[in-house]
Protein backbone atom coordinates (compact mmCIF):
# COMPACT_ATOMS: atom_id res chain seq x y z
CA UNK A 1 0.00 0.00 0.00
CA UNK A 2 1.44 3.62 -0.91
CA UNK A 3 1.18 6.55 1.53
CA UNK A 4 -1.55 7.88 -0.22
CA UNK A 5 -3.55 4.45 -0.32
CA UNK A 6 -2.96 4.78 3.44
CA UNK A 7 -3.84 7.65 3.50
CA UNK A 8 -7.16 7.17 1.62
CA UNK A 9 -7.93 4.59 3.96
CA UNK A 10 -7.30 6.13 6.89
CA UNK A 11 -9.98 9.14 6.21
CA UNK A 12 -12.72 6.89 5.10
CA UNK A 13 -11.99 4.82 8.77
CA UNK A 14 -12.16 8.48 10.44
CA UNK A 15 -15.67 8.27 8.86
CA UNK A 16 -17.07 5.16 9.80
CA UNK A 17 -19.92 5.77 12.45
CA UNK A 18 -21.43 8.04 9.64
CA UNK A 19 -20.75 5.41 6.76
CA UNK A 20 -22.60 2.54 9.23
CA UNK A 21 -25.31 5.35 10.54
CA UNK A 22 -25.90 5.71 6.27
CA UNK A 23 -26.16 2.11 6.10
CA UNK A 24 -28.97 1.45 8.47
CA UNK A 25 -30.95 3.94 8.12
CA UNK A 26 -31.16 3.84 3.97
CA UNK A 27 -31.69 0.00 4.57
CA UNK A 28 -34.56 1.24 6.86
CA UNK A 29 -36.02 3.51 4.44
CA UNK A 30 -36.67 1.95 1.07
CA UNK A 31 -38.52 3.19 -1.77
CA UNK A 32 -38.40 2.57 -5.19
CA UNK A 33 -37.29 3.61 -8.46
CA UNK A 34 -38.58 7.32 -9.06
CA UNK A 35 -39.99 7.39 -5.09
CA UNK A 36 -36.58 7.41 -3.46
CA UNK A 37 -37.29 10.83 -1.68
CA UNK A 38 -35.98 9.47 1.43
CA UNK A 39 -32.66 8.69 1.28
CA UNK A 40 -32.65 11.47 -1.53
CA UNK A 41 -33.18 13.98 1.51
CA UNK A 42 -30.95 12.43 3.84
CA UNK A 43 -28.22 11.85 1.57
CA UNK A 44 -28.51 15.65 0.46
CA UNK A 45 -28.63 17.06 3.97
CA UNK A 46 -25.62 14.94 4.93
CA UNK A 47 -23.64 16.23 1.43
CA UNK A 48 -24.50 19.56 2.06
CA UNK A 49 -23.16 18.88 6.02
CA UNK A 50 -19.74 18.14 4.25
CA UNK A 51 -19.44 21.09 2.44
CA UNK A 52 -20.74 20.08 -0.94
CA UNK A 53 -23.15 22.29 -3.50
CA UNK A 54 -25.42 19.81 -4.86
CA UNK A 55 -27.32 19.56 -8.30
CA UNK A 56 -30.48 18.27 -7.76
CA UNK A 57 -32.47 16.32 -10.54
CA UNK A 58 -35.48 18.05 -8.88
CA UNK A 59 -39.04 16.10 -10.16
CA UNK A 60 -37.20 13.06 -9.59
CA UNK A 61 -34.79 12.12 -6.85
CA UNK A 62 -31.27 12.09 -7.76
CA UNK A 63 -28.45 14.80 -7.39
CA UNK A 64 -24.52 15.36 -8.08
CA UNK A 65 -22.14 17.62 -7.04
CA UNK A 66 -18.55 17.99 -8.78
CA UNK A 67 -14.85 18.00 -6.89
CA UNK A 68 -12.61 20.19 -8.87
CA UNK A 69 -8.81 19.43 -8.27
CA UNK A 70 -7.74 22.90 -9.72
CA UNK A 71 -5.68 21.21 -12.40
CA UNK A 72 -6.68 20.14 -15.56
CA UNK A 73 -7.76 16.76 -16.51
CA UNK A 74 -10.28 14.17 -17.06
CA UNK A 75 -13.62 13.72 -15.45
CA UNK A 76 -14.65 11.07 -13.60
CA UNK A 77 -17.95 10.07 -12.15
CA UNK A 78 -18.51 7.99 -9.38
CA UNK A 79 -22.19 6.50 -8.56
CA UNK A 80 -24.48 5.24 -6.11
CA UNK A 81 -28.08 4.23 -6.58
CA UNK A 82 -30.71 4.79 -4.43
CA UNK A 83 -33.75 2.33 -5.18
CA UNK A 84 -35.20 -0.24 -3.36
CA UNK A 85 -36.92 -3.25 -4.67
CA UNK A 86 -41.21 -4.45 -4.20
CA UNK A 87 -40.16 -7.68 -1.54
CA UNK A 88 -43.22 -7.34 0.80
CA UNK A 89 -42.23 -10.96 2.38
CA UNK A 90 -39.10 -9.99 3.38
CA UNK A 91 -38.96 -9.95 7.16
CA UNK A 92 -37.52 -6.57 7.33
CA UNK A 93 -39.64 -4.88 4.20
CA UNK A 94 -41.14 -1.58 5.09
CA UNK A 95 -44.60 -0.76 3.57
CA UNK A 96 -43.58 -3.52 0.67
CA UNK A 97 -39.98 -2.47 -0.10
CA UNK A 98 -36.52 -3.67 0.57
CA UNK A 99 -33.09 -3.16 -0.05
CA UNK A 100 -32.85 -6.70 -1.32
CA UNK A 101 -30.41 -5.68 -4.01
CA UNK A 102 -28.11 -3.43 -1.56
CA UNK A 103 -28.10 -0.23 -3.04
CA UNK A 104 -28.49 1.74 0.30
CA UNK A 105 -25.10 0.32 0.95
CA UNK A 106 -23.93 2.32 -2.34
CA UNK A 107 -25.62 5.55 -0.43
CA UNK A 108 -23.72 4.51 2.41
CA UNK A 109 -19.98 4.06 0.75
CA UNK A 110 -20.66 6.93 -2.02
CA UNK A 111 -21.09 9.22 1.52
CA UNK A 112 -17.41 7.88 2.56
CA UNK A 113 -15.85 8.99 -0.76
CA UNK A 114 -17.35 12.50 -0.23
CA UNK A 115 -16.12 12.87 3.65
CA UNK A 116 -12.81 11.50 2.98
CA UNK A 117 -12.71 13.83 -0.50
CA UNK A 118 -12.43 16.68 2.42
CA UNK A 119 -9.99 14.96 4.35
CA UNK A 120 -6.66 17.85 4.34
CA UNK A 121 -4.15 16.05 1.32
CA UNK A 122 -6.94 14.34 -0.31
CA UNK A 123 -6.78 15.86 -3.46
CA UNK A 124 -3.38 16.32 -3.82
CA UNK A 125 -1.36 15.21 -6.70
CA UNK A 126 -4.49 14.61 -8.16
CA UNK A 127 -6.00 16.56 -11.57
CA UNK A 128 -9.32 16.59 -13.07
CA UNK A 129 -12.28 16.75 -11.88
CA UNK A 130 -14.61 13.90 -9.55
CA UNK A 131 -18.23 13.87 -9.64
CA UNK A 132 -20.33 12.48 -7.73
CA UNK A 133 -23.85 11.11 -8.20
CA UNK A 134 -26.61 9.48 -6.70
CA UNK A 135 -28.91 8.30 -9.02
CA UNK A 136 -32.50 6.84 -9.28
CA UNK A 137 -34.24 3.34 -10.34
CA UNK A 138 -31.70 1.23 -11.35
CA UNK A 139 -34.36 -1.69 -11.26
CA UNK A 140 -36.56 -1.92 -14.07
CA UNK A 141 -39.68 -2.45 -12.49
CA UNK A 142 -43.16 -0.82 -12.15
CA UNK A 143 -43.65 -0.21 -15.90
CA UNK A 144 -46.83 1.05 -15.38
CA UNK A 145 -45.90 3.62 -12.87
CA UNK A 146 -43.17 4.68 -14.74
CA UNK A 147 -45.45 4.48 -18.29
CA UNK A 148 -47.58 7.46 -16.12
CA UNK A 149 -44.25 9.17 -15.37
CA UNK A 150 -43.96 9.40 -19.17
CA UNK A 151 -47.57 10.35 -19.39
CA UNK A 152 -47.12 13.25 -17.11
CA UNK A 153 -44.12 14.22 -18.28
CA UNK A 154 -41.78 14.11 -16.00
CA UNK A 155 -39.71 11.13 -17.20
CA UNK A 156 -38.78 9.73 -20.74
CA UNK A 157 -36.74 6.89 -20.08
CA UNK A 158 -37.62 4.31 -17.74
CA UNK A 159 -34.15 3.71 -15.33
CA UNK A 160 -32.06 6.64 -14.07
CA UNK A 161 -29.04 6.88 -15.64
CA UNK A 162 -29.98 7.49 -19.18
CA UNK A 163 -32.77 10.23 -17.58
CA UNK A 164 -30.31 11.53 -15.79
CA UNK A 165 -27.98 11.32 -19.04
CA UNK A 166 -30.99 13.27 -20.95
CA UNK A 167 -31.09 15.75 -18.35
CA UNK A 168 -26.98 16.72 -18.97
CA UNK A 169 -25.69 14.74 -15.75
CA UNK A 170 -22.79 13.12 -17.82
CA UNK A 171 -22.66 16.00 -19.64
CA UNK A 172 -18.80 16.53 -20.01
CA UNK A 173 -17.72 13.38 -18.26
CA UNK A 174 -15.27 11.19 -19.43
CA UNK A 175 -15.11 7.82 -17.83
CA UNK A 176 -17.36 6.48 -14.65
CA UNK A 177 -17.30 3.57 -11.93
CA UNK A 178 -19.19 1.98 -9.37
CA UNK A 179 -19.66 -0.58 -6.90
CA UNK A 180 -22.33 -2.62 -6.36
CA UNK A 181 -22.46 -4.75 -3.43
CA UNK A 182 -22.91 -8.57 -3.63
CA UNK A 183 -23.69 -11.19 -1.28
CA UNK A 184 -21.82 -14.02 -0.50
CA UNK A 185 -20.79 -16.33 2.48
CA UNK A 186 -19.54 -15.05 5.03
CA UNK A 187 -16.75 -17.48 5.20
CA UNK A 188 -15.87 -16.47 1.79
CA UNK A 189 -12.75 -14.62 2.02
CA UNK A 190 -13.42 -13.11 -1.93
CA UNK A 191 -13.84 -9.06 -1.03
CA UNK A 192 -14.33 -7.90 -4.70
CA UNK A 193 -15.67 -9.38 -7.96
CA UNK A 194 -15.91 -8.63 -11.61
CA UNK A 195 -16.41 -9.62 -15.06
CA UNK A 196 -16.65 -8.44 -18.48
CA UNK A 197 -20.28 -7.24 -18.68
CA UNK A 198 -23.65 -8.06 -18.63
CA UNK A 199 -27.06 -8.17 -21.05
CA UNK A 200 -29.03 -5.17 -22.25
CA UNK A 201 -32.70 -5.43 -22.18
CA UNK A 202 -35.93 -3.52 -23.69
CA UNK A 203 -39.03 -3.70 -21.82
CA UNK A 204 -42.74 -4.99 -22.92
CA UNK A 205 -45.51 -4.72 -21.96
CA UNK A 206 -48.02 -7.03 -24.18
CA UNK A 207 -52.11 -6.66 -23.54
CA UNK A 208 -54.05 -9.42 -25.35
CA UNK A 209 -58.13 -8.23 -25.95
CA UNK A 210 -60.83 -10.42 -25.96
CA UNK A 211 -64.25 -10.15 -25.43
CA UNK A 212 -66.12 -11.57 -22.17
CA UNK A 213 -69.36 -13.82 -21.98
CA UNK A 214 -70.37 -16.37 -19.72
CA UNK A 215 -67.65 -19.03 -18.83
CA UNK A 216 -70.12 -21.85 -18.78
CA UNK A 217 -73.61 -21.01 -20.26
CA UNK A 218 -71.76 -19.20 -23.54
CA UNK A 219 -68.48 -19.49 -24.27
CA UNK A 220 -69.22 -19.31 -27.83
CA UNK A 221 -69.77 -15.93 -27.76
CA UNK A 222 -66.53 -14.85 -25.91
CA UNK A 223 -63.04 -13.91 -27.12
CA UNK A 224 -60.68 -15.13 -24.38
CA UNK A 225 -57.96 -13.72 -24.10
CA UNK A 226 -55.74 -15.80 -21.44
CA UNK A 227 -55.61 -18.80 -24.12
CA UNK A 228 -54.06 -16.03 -26.56
CA UNK A 229 -51.39 -15.18 -24.48
CA UNK A 230 -50.54 -18.83 -23.49
CA UNK A 231 -49.97 -19.26 -27.53
CA UNK A 232 -48.57 -16.45 -27.58
CA UNK A 233 -46.52 -17.82 -24.92
CA UNK A 234 -46.07 -21.38 -26.76
CA UNK A 235 -44.96 -19.72 -29.97
CA UNK A 236 -41.64 -17.69 -27.83
CA UNK A 237 -40.90 -21.03 -26.15
CA UNK A 238 -39.99 -22.57 -29.20
CA UNK A 239 -38.76 -19.44 -31.07
CA UNK A 240 -35.74 -19.81 -27.48
CA UNK A 241 -34.35 -22.73 -30.38
CA UNK A 242 -33.92 -20.03 -33.06
CA UNK A 243 -31.33 -17.58 -30.42
CA UNK A 244 -28.20 -18.04 -30.80
CA UNK A 245 -25.78 -18.49 -28.07
CA UNK A 246 -23.68 -16.13 -28.49
CA UNK A 247 -26.80 -13.19 -28.37
CA UNK A 248 -27.10 -14.70 -24.58
CA UNK A 249 -30.82 -13.85 -25.22
CA UNK A 250 -32.96 -13.88 -21.92
CA UNK A 251 -36.78 -13.73 -22.12
CA UNK A 252 -38.76 -13.97 -19.27
CA UNK A 253 -42.97 -12.89 -19.52
CA UNK A 254 -44.54 -12.44 -16.58
CA UNK A 255 -48.28 -12.46 -16.35
CA UNK A 256 -49.72 -9.31 -15.16
CA UNK A 257 -53.04 -10.21 -13.61
CA UNK A 258 -56.17 -11.37 -15.14
CA UNK A 259 -59.41 -8.61 -15.30
CA UNK A 260 -61.75 -11.50 -14.82
CA UNK A 261 -63.96 -13.52 -12.80
CA UNK A 262 -64.26 -17.72 -12.86
CA UNK A 263 -67.03 -17.53 -14.66
CA UNK A 264 -66.25 -14.86 -17.02
CA UNK A 265 -63.96 -16.06 -20.11
CA UNK A 266 -61.38 -13.22 -19.40
CA UNK A 267 -61.56 -10.63 -21.80
CA UNK A 268 -57.81 -9.34 -21.30
CA UNK A 269 -54.53 -10.49 -20.27
CA UNK A 270 -51.28 -8.85 -19.97
CA UNK A 271 -47.48 -10.06 -20.45
CA UNK A 272 -44.39 -8.18 -19.17
CA UNK A 273 -40.99 -9.32 -19.88
CA UNK A 274 -37.71 -7.97 -20.60
CA UNK A 275 -36.15 -9.08 -24.08
CA UNK A 276 -32.15 -8.95 -22.77
CA UNK A 277 -29.25 -9.74 -25.30
CA UNK A 278 -25.61 -9.04 -25.39
CA UNK A 279 -26.51 -6.22 -27.73
CA UNK A 280 -28.67 -3.81 -28.89
CA UNK A 281 -28.94 -5.44 -32.19
CA UNK A 282 -29.41 -8.86 -31.25
CA UNK A 283 -32.10 -7.23 -29.09
CA UNK A 284 -33.77 -5.85 -32.03
CA UNK A 285 -33.73 -8.67 -34.17
CA UNK A 286 -35.08 -11.08 -31.30
CA UNK A 287 -37.71 -8.61 -30.27
CA UNK A 288 -39.28 -8.59 -33.48
CA UNK A 289 -39.90 -12.48 -33.75
CA UNK A 290 -41.68 -12.49 -30.26
CA UNK A 291 -43.91 -9.59 -31.33
CA UNK A 292 -44.64 -11.64 -34.54
CA UNK A 293 -45.33 -14.43 -31.80
CA UNK A 294 -47.15 -12.73 -30.25
CA UNK A 295 -49.06 -10.98 -33.42
CA UNK A 296 -49.78 -14.70 -34.42
CA UNK A 297 -50.78 -15.79 -30.97
CA UNK A 298 -53.84 -12.69 -31.00
CA UNK A 299 -54.76 -13.65 -34.62
CA UNK A 300 -55.72 -17.22 -34.46
CA UNK A 301 -57.93 -16.79 -31.53
CA UNK A 302 -59.55 -13.63 -32.86
CA UNK A 303 -58.33 -11.75 -30.48
CA UNK A 304 -56.45 -8.26 -30.35
CA UNK A 305 -53.10 -7.46 -28.71
CA UNK A 306 -51.28 -3.95 -28.29
CA UNK A 307 -47.80 -4.33 -27.78
CA UNK A 308 -45.50 -1.46 -25.90
CA UNK A 309 -41.96 -1.60 -26.49
CA UNK A 310 -39.59 0.92 -24.01
CA UNK A 311 -36.15 1.19 -24.29
CA UNK A 312 -34.79 -0.57 -20.73
CA UNK A 313 -30.54 -0.98 -20.17
CA UNK A 314 -28.46 -1.16 -22.65
CA UNK A 315 -25.53 -3.76 -22.70
CA UNK A 316 -22.33 -2.80 -20.47
CA UNK A 317 -19.11 -3.66 -21.66
CA UNK A 318 -16.19 -3.01 -19.08
CA UNK A 319 -12.71 -2.25 -20.72
CA UNK A 320 -10.31 -4.84 -19.54
CA UNK A 321 -7.46 -2.23 -19.47
CA UNK A 322 -9.49 -0.25 -17.09
CA UNK A 323 -10.52 -3.65 -15.30
CA UNK A 324 -7.05 -4.06 -14.63
CA UNK A 325 -6.55 -0.74 -13.26
CA UNK A 326 -9.31 -1.70 -11.03
CA UNK A 327 -8.15 -5.21 -9.98
CA UNK A 328 -4.67 -3.77 -9.08
CA UNK A 329 -6.82 -0.99 -6.64
CA UNK A 330 -8.81 -3.69 -5.06
CA UNK A 331 -5.67 -5.89 -4.67
CA UNK A 332 -3.73 -3.05 -2.89
CA UNK A 333 -6.84 -2.85 -0.34
CA UNK A 334 -7.24 -6.33 0.37
CA UNK A 335 -5.03 -8.68 -1.00
CA UNK A 336 -4.34 -10.52 -3.97
CA UNK A 337 -6.42 -14.05 -2.78
CA UNK A 338 -9.65 -11.50 -2.29
CA UNK A 339 -10.18 -10.38 -5.76
CA UNK A 340 -11.27 -12.34 -8.58
CA UNK A 341 -11.87 -10.66 -11.82
CA UNK A 342 -12.57 -12.73 -14.40
CA UNK A 343 -12.26 -11.43 -17.90
CA UNK A 344 -14.30 -14.24 -19.78
CA UNK A 345 -17.27 -13.99 -17.72
CA UNK A 346 -20.89 -12.66 -18.79
CA UNK A 347 -23.95 -11.43 -16.79
CA UNK A 348 -27.15 -11.81 -18.69
CA UNK A 349 -28.93 -9.70 -16.49
CA UNK A 350 -28.86 -5.85 -17.09
CA UNK A 351 -27.92 -2.59 -15.53
CA UNK A 352 -28.50 0.94 -16.45
CA UNK A 353 -24.79 1.24 -16.10
CA UNK A 354 -24.82 0.04 -19.30
CA UNK A 355 -25.83 3.53 -21.06
CA UNK A 356 -22.87 4.77 -19.22
CA UNK A 357 -20.67 2.42 -20.59
CA UNK A 358 -21.98 2.87 -24.56
CA UNK A 359 -20.61 6.46 -24.35
CA UNK A 360 -17.29 6.46 -22.24
CA UNK A 361 -15.07 3.85 -20.34
CA UNK A 362 -17.02 2.59 -17.30
CA UNK A 363 -16.41 -0.83 -14.83
CA UNK A 364 -18.98 -1.89 -12.56
CA UNK A 365 -17.25 -4.08 -9.94
CA UNK A 366 -18.97 -5.93 -6.84
CA UNK A 367 -17.92 -5.84 -3.32
CA UNK A 368 -19.04 -8.62 -0.91
CA UNK A 369 -20.35 -8.57 2.53
CA UNK A 370 -24.24 -9.42 2.70
CA UNK A 371 -25.72 -12.60 2.62
CA UNK A 372 -28.59 -14.44 0.91
CA UNK A 373 -29.86 -14.04 -2.57
CA UNK A 374 -29.84 -10.94 -4.15
CA UNK A 375 -33.60 -10.04 -4.92
CA UNK A 376 -34.67 -12.71 -2.21
CA UNK A 377 -36.50 -12.59 1.07
CA UNK A 378 -33.46 -13.74 2.71
CA UNK A 379 -30.94 -11.08 1.68
CA UNK A 380 -29.04 -9.34 5.08
CA UNK A 381 -26.01 -7.22 5.08
CA UNK A 382 -23.71 -9.35 7.10
CA UNK A 383 -20.54 -7.02 7.05
CA UNK A 384 -20.82 -2.82 6.77
CA UNK A 385 -17.50 -2.63 6.90
CA UNK A 386 -16.68 -5.01 3.89
CA UNK A 387 -19.63 -4.15 1.83
CA UNK A 388 -19.71 0.00 2.41
CA UNK A 389 -16.27 0.97 4.11
CA UNK A 390 -14.52 -0.95 1.81
CA UNK A 391 -16.30 0.08 -1.07
CA UNK A 392 -15.78 3.76 -0.64
CA UNK A 393 -11.99 2.61 -0.43
CA UNK A 394 -11.46 0.85 -3.65
CA UNK A 395 -13.48 3.60 -5.15
CA UNK A 396 -10.95 6.23 -3.83
CA UNK A 397 -8.24 3.88 -5.20
CA UNK A 398 -9.78 3.74 -8.37
CA UNK A 399 -9.70 7.54 -8.22
CA UNK A 400 -6.09 8.00 -7.19
CA UNK A 401 -4.95 5.10 -10.06
CA UNK A 402 -6.68 7.41 -12.40
CA UNK A 403 -6.30 11.23 -11.44
CA UNK A 404 -2.76 11.11 -10.13
CA UNK A 405 0.35 11.16 -12.66
CA UNK A 406 -0.95 13.83 -14.30
CA UNK A 407 -3.98 11.37 -15.27
CA UNK A 408 -2.15 9.17 -17.54
CA UNK A 409 -4.25 6.44 -16.77
CA UNK A 410 -7.39 7.97 -17.08
CA UNK A 411 -6.00 9.45 -20.27
CA UNK A 412 -4.39 6.25 -21.63
CA UNK A 413 -8.01 4.33 -20.74
CA UNK A 414 -9.94 6.70 -22.52
CA UNK A 415 -7.91 7.96 -25.47
CA UNK A 416 -8.00 3.60 -25.97
CA UNK A 417 -11.50 3.14 -25.33
CA UNK A 418 -14.12 2.85 -28.73
CA UNK A 419 -17.55 4.20 -26.97
CA UNK A 420 -20.40 2.56 -29.24
CA UNK A 421 -21.58 6.03 -29.33
CA UNK A 422 -19.90 9.27 -29.72
CA UNK A 423 -22.29 11.42 -27.24
CA UNK A 424 -25.17 10.86 -25.08
CA UNK A 425 -27.63 12.49 -28.19
CA UNK A 426 -26.60 9.53 -30.05
CA UNK A 427 -27.26 6.82 -27.44
CA UNK A 428 -30.36 8.72 -26.53
CA UNK A 429 -31.96 8.81 -30.51
CA UNK A 430 -31.27 5.46 -30.86
CA UNK A 431 -32.68 3.89 -27.91
CA UNK A 432 -35.52 6.08 -28.90
CA UNK A 433 -36.12 3.85 -31.91
CA UNK A 434 -37.30 0.59 -29.38
CA UNK A 435 -40.10 2.92 -28.18
CA UNK A 436 -43.21 1.53 -29.82
CA UNK A 437 -46.82 1.39 -29.27
CA UNK A 438 -49.01 -0.73 -31.58
CA UNK A 439 -52.39 -2.44 -32.11
CA UNK A 440 -50.80 -5.19 -34.02
CA UNK A 441 -53.95 -7.17 -35.21
CA UNK A 442 -56.54 -4.94 -36.50
CA UNK A 443 -59.66 -6.73 -38.24
CA UNK A 444 -61.88 -5.41 -40.93
CA UNK A 445 -65.36 -6.44 -41.18
CA UNK A 446 -64.85 -9.34 -43.12
CA UNK A 447 -63.07 -10.57 -40.35
CA UNK A 448 -59.58 -10.35 -42.30
CA UNK A 449 -56.60 -8.95 -40.14
CA UNK A 450 -53.84 -6.65 -41.04
CA UNK A 451 -51.04 -7.40 -38.86
CA UNK A 452 -48.25 -4.67 -37.66
CA UNK A 453 -45.70 -5.14 -34.75
CA UNK A 454 -42.43 -4.03 -35.56
CA UNK A 455 -41.11 -0.20 -35.80
CA UNK A 456 -40.88 1.28 -39.17
ZN1 LIG B 1 -31.16 -5.54 -8.45
ZN1 LIG C 1 -28.73 -3.75 -7.96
Amino acid sequence: MTDRQQLIVNNVDANKQMIFDAERWLWAHPQTGFTEWEANEYLTEKFESLGYELTQAGNIPGFYTEIDTGKPGPTLVIMGELDALDISNHPESVNGMTHCCGHHAQGAALLGVAAALKAPGALDGLCGKIRLMMVPAEEMIQLGFREQLRNDGVIHFFSGKIELMRRGFYDGADIAVMVHGGSSNPNDPVDFTCNSGNNGCIMKTVKFKGKSSHAGGAPHLGINAQYAAMLGMQAANDLRETFQEKDMIRFHPVAMGVNCAVNIIPDEFILESHVRAKTIAAIEVENKKLNRAMAGAALAMGAGVEISDRPGHSPAYHDPAYMKLIEQCCKDLVGDDKVVFDYQAWQTGTSDFGDVTQIMPGVQFTCMGATGTVHGIDYQVADANRLCANSAKAQLFVAEALLGNEAAAAKEIIANYKPAYPSAKALIDTVNRLIMDKDAVVYDENGNAVIDFQNA
